[in-house]
């Protein structure tokens, strides 16, 4: 796995306990040397992340749409910065750069873009690896959530394994990197 691309929160309002595990998630991945492919801002977790990849002499590209840059500085120090025109340019962007798709804690943004990727191999358009790095039960709700989706029948077995889920990062990395894609 070259890139892995990390969806995580914009939000500067949240718990100091989540800049640390993003932090151990991002030395994780240059412990593997796996690059990372954001959403290029400052702001957040996302800017948290940023920092502690470069820091630890690690690759990040930043992809950032053009409406968000006039409201906005992207994080300066980046190994690369993509400018897109729209934010659905940004994605498809990011879905051709990155091996896996990993959404942090974070809000409705993360939350869209991770949807979208596991809503593109649900219908076969890729076989990359998606998944949630479930830290201090943040996501517990929507694992359960997923697995109630599956009881009811409105998720199959085979699409909930599109959804890889770990407390840890280096477990959940390890996961991406065995991925079988359940649907081809
Ligand atoms: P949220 O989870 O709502 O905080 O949104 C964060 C996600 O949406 C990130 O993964 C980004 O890719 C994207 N995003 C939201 N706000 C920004 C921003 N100000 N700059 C860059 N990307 C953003």
């Amino acid at each position: 796995m070259n890139h892995v691309c990390v969806y995580c929160g914009s939000s500067d309002s949240v718990g100091e306990e989540y800049d640390q595990l993003v932090e151990a998630f991002a030395n994780a991945c240059v412990e593997r040397d796996i690059g990372i492919v954001y959403g290029g801002a400052k702001t957040g977790t996302m800017g948290t992340l940023a920092d502690t990849v470069l820091e630890a002499g690690g690759d990040v590209v930043g992809v950032i749409p053009e409406s968000i840059l006039e409201r906005e500085t992207p994080h300066q120090s980046l190994t690369r910065l993509e400018k897109t025109e729209t934010k659905e340019q940004r994605k498809e962007r990011m879905t051709e750069l990155a091996d896996g798709f990993v959404a942090l804690p974070g809000g409705l943004g993360t939350q869209e873009e991770l949807f979208t990727v596991v809503g593109q191999a649900k219908h076969g358009h890729h076989q990359k690896p998606c998944g949630y790095l479930n830290v201090a039960g943040y996501y517990d709700p929507l694992v359960q959530f997923l697995d109630h989706a599956v009881e009811e029948g409105f998720v199959s077995s085979e699409q909930r394994q599109l959804i890889l889920v770990d407390q840890q990062p280096g477990p959940l990395l390890d996961a991406f990197e065995n991925y079988e894609p359940p649907i081809q």
